[in-house]
């Protein structure tokens, strides 16, 4: 059977927020804060009060790091994606076009996490990790963009944009201070935790949500 698809879902093209987005918890923070020589208290205080963006906190993070890019990512392999999202992927094919996953995190711990549940196939962007031996540094390989992103969510939006010649409305489902740019480039707005209490306070629209099958109900209407 087919499933009927009105106008406005098929001119619909969804980005996502990675951590604390598809999946439950924030991956990043938690793994470079485990392995890191001091700790990393200092900087999710400024991270907090927007002191830092994520470029500079990406760089101290990993300068910190005792670890192998192995121990990270039996580390990480605790942590569980959004029970919803697969299906929601699922809805979002058939619908528009599969969503594309916008990251200011690192790569290897996001492919890793989405290969581990079948998603490798999503198309990611996401700042790059290199490991020699037990340190690592981390490269921007997208870094044309405001300068504060490592990389930039709303520049990622324009060039995609651009590349895919698409016209439709741009939908961004996020939960978080670096998904803030991607709101210029947004028609609707999905938003949680930190970046819900931001639109809030700055009388930004948004649709609030808590999991991807609120997102599927709220586009898709299942
Ligand atoms: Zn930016």
């Amino acid at each position: 059977m087919t499933i009927p698809v009105t106008s406005e879902e098929n001119t619909l093209r969804v980005f996502c927020d990675f951590d604390g987005t598809i999946a439950l918890k924030d991956v990043g923070y938690h793994m470079l804060s485990h392995f890191s020589t001091v700790g990393n208290d200092d900087l999710a205080e400024l991270w907090n009060s927007r002191k830092i963006g994520a470029r500079e906190c990406l760089k101290i993070e990993a300068s910190r790091i005792n670890a192998s890019r192995e121990d990270m990512l039996a580390f990480v392999g605790r942590f569980e994606l959004d029970p919803s999202f697969k299906d929601f992927v699922r809805l979002a094919s058939e619908r528009c076009a599969p969503p594309i996953a916008l990251s200011d995190g690192l790569d290897f711990y996001i492919d890793h996490l989405l290969q581990k549940h079948g998603l490798g196939h999503l198309e990611r962007y996401a700042n790059r990790a290199v490991f020699a031996g037990r340190s690592m540094t981390v490269e921007f390989p997208y870094d044309n963009g405001c300068g504060v992103c490592g990389s930039c969510k709303a520049q990622r939006i324009r060039e995609i944009k651009r590349r895919d010649n698409i016209t439709g409305q741009i939908v961004f489902v996020g939960d978080g201070y670096s998904d803030i740019c991607a709101i210029a480039e947004t028609d609707i707005l999905f938003a949680k935790s930190d970046l819900r209490r931001y639109c809030e306070s700055e009388n930004i629209p948004h649709r609030p949500f808590e999991t991807f099958a609120d997102v599927s109900k709220s586009l898709f209407g299942e």
